[in-house]
């Protein structure tokens, strides 16, 4: 279709005001925090689940594409519009529907930002666990859309373990309830599918999530060691004794530097690694469980821990953690976050390749990770204006990712596959592995309108 009609046509479905289409609205929607970047053909901000029904339909009647968009914070390329399309950015359906704190749930519209959600239920007492480092900016449809994870999510599980029900269009338009407020619901568990299917399947217009009381107690430690070996045998110590704490970051030297550059927490700037422990629940039980961890830190070399005295000591902590993309952001142009997975024993022999990978490449390398998970997030720092490097990035994530899945583990934790780790899912998955995924998404979305070149790498069959 004719790009002006299309336009005229959205702007008819949706009104004037929610229709972008300026070449300065191309420019601001042509990226996301990958390194790809593409103009959509036109930009839409439904304000209501029939708004979004609507543009589906009529896409799916024109054969247009169609791409969800939270607020594009994802780091694989998952909202950027690769093959053209409408990007439809659910940033206006921000409310919350409903606060059902008795029963443990809430309802809220996909474009609730995570953090609002949170600080919302903070004022009863509750807490919504899912916690991306960039919670203050994304979406709960993004977050659904990936299957974000965060520091919390070791004890609490990922995004999909918090999400039980959404509303959802359809690539025809027809808008579908699946799931619902109970923990297991009957039939095929749509949700599960739904769930950092990255937008591939349809776009989320409400979704029902599980909420959970405060803790009673929180006590929040930073183990600093003179080795990241130390402090990554802590790590499997910790879980080999069966203790899951809340949380087990890690950053190293490196980014250890940055944050306090940036931030002045107080990090230690000599320090080879920090380990962030954070434990939570009832109070009664709470120091012993802290000695034994103490203990196990101090055989393994700790060489200082400072435990937060209150909630503005635990803050500060955060703020270093939670800040470490920014922090080591100011210090190149660009930078490039992998995001594989290993079996969390054989964290300290991958790190140590990961700084082999770096010296072959000759590239900075710069390590901080879920560590309880197994979860590496290596962020290499380069210059996209010097292709040379540029090329060199590029093969030494393809080589890391190869490592995680020799070491036993994954091409991606939380990050999503979107277009930058297509290629990666022939390490993991037979291409009859993938051709099975091929069938859901035909089920889904027959035309392959949703989010086209995403997630699943072309088969000779699916070809
Ligand atoms: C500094 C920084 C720190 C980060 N830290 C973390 C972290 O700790 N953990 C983590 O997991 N990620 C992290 N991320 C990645 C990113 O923030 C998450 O992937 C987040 O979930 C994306 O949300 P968003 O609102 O930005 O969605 P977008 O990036 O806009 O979209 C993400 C995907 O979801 C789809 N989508 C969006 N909305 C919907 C919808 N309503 N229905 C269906 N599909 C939809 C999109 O099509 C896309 O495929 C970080 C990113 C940055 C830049």
């Amino acid at each position: 279709m004719e790009k002006d009609k299309m336009i005229g046509e959205l702007i008819r479905l949706v009104g004037r005001e929610n229709v972008l289409s300026s070449a300065m609205h191309f420019k601001l929607y042509e990226y996301d925090a990958s390194m790809i970047r593409t103009n959509p053909d036109c930009i839409v901000l439904p304000t209501s689940t029939e708004q979004v029904a609507a543009v589906v339909k009529f896409a799916h009647d024109n054969k247009i594409p169609v791409v969800a968009r939270g607020t594009g914070t994802n780091l694989s390329g998952g909202s950027v519009t690769v093959q053209g399309g409408i990007a439809v950015v659910l940033t206006q359906m921000n409310r919350i529907i409903e606060m059902d704190i008795e029963n443990l749930r809430v309802v809220v519209q996909p474009g609730v930002i995570t953090l609002d959600l949170k600080n919302e239920l903070a004022k009863h007492g509750y807490l919504y666990q899912p916690d991306p480092a960039s919670e203050k900016v994304t979406t709960i449809g993004g977050n659904f859309g990936e299957n974000a994870g965060g520091p919390h999510c070791l004890k609490y599980g990922v995004t999909s373990n918090h999400v039980l029900g959404a509303e959802v269009v359809l690539y025809d338009g027809q808008v579908v309830e699946v799931g619902g407020k109970a923990l297991d619901n009957p039939g095929y568990d749509l949700p599960g599918i739904l769930g950092a299917s990255e937008g591939t399947l349809g776009i989320v217009t409400k979704a029902t999530l599980r909420i959970m009381p405060k803790a009673e107690a929180v006590k929040t430690m930073l183990c600093i060691f003179n080795s990241i070996e130390d402090g990554g045998n802590t790590v499997t110590a910790i879980i080999g004794e069966g203790i899951i704490p809340a949380t087990l970051e890690m950053m190293d030297s490196f980014v250890i530097k940055a944050v306090e550059e940036a931030y002045h927490i107080g990090f230690p700037i000599d320090a080879a690694a920090i380990l962030i422990i954070e434990l939570d629940g009832l109070k009664d039980g709470m120091d012993r469980l802290t000695e034994r961890i103490l203990a196990i830190c101090r055989q393994n070399n700790v060489r200082e821990i400072r435990v937060a005295k209150d909630q503005a000591e635990r803050d500060k902590i955060w703020v270093g953690r939670k800040g470490a993309f920014g922090a080591v952001g100011r210090l190149r142009p660009n930078y490039l976050v992998n995001d594989g997975t290993v079996p969390r024993t054989r964290l300290p022999e991958t790190l140590v390749k990961v700084v082999e990978i770096g010296k072959k490449y000759r590239i900075l390398i710069a390590n901080v990770f879920h560590a309880g998970d197994g979860n590496l997030h290596p962020l290499i720092l380069f210059d996209e204006r010097d292709k040379d490097e540029l090329e060199r990035v590029h093969a030494a994530a393809a080589e890391i990712m190869k490592v995680c899945v020799d070491m036993g583990g994954t091409i991606s934790g939380e990050h999503g596959i979107g277009v930058e780790k297509l290629h990666g899912m022939f390490l993991i998955f037979s291409s009859r592995d993938i051709d099975a995924m091929w069938k859901v998404k035909a089920a889904f979305d027959p035309a392959n309108l949703f989010n086209p070149g995403k997630v699943l790498p072309e088969t000779e069959k699916a070809a």
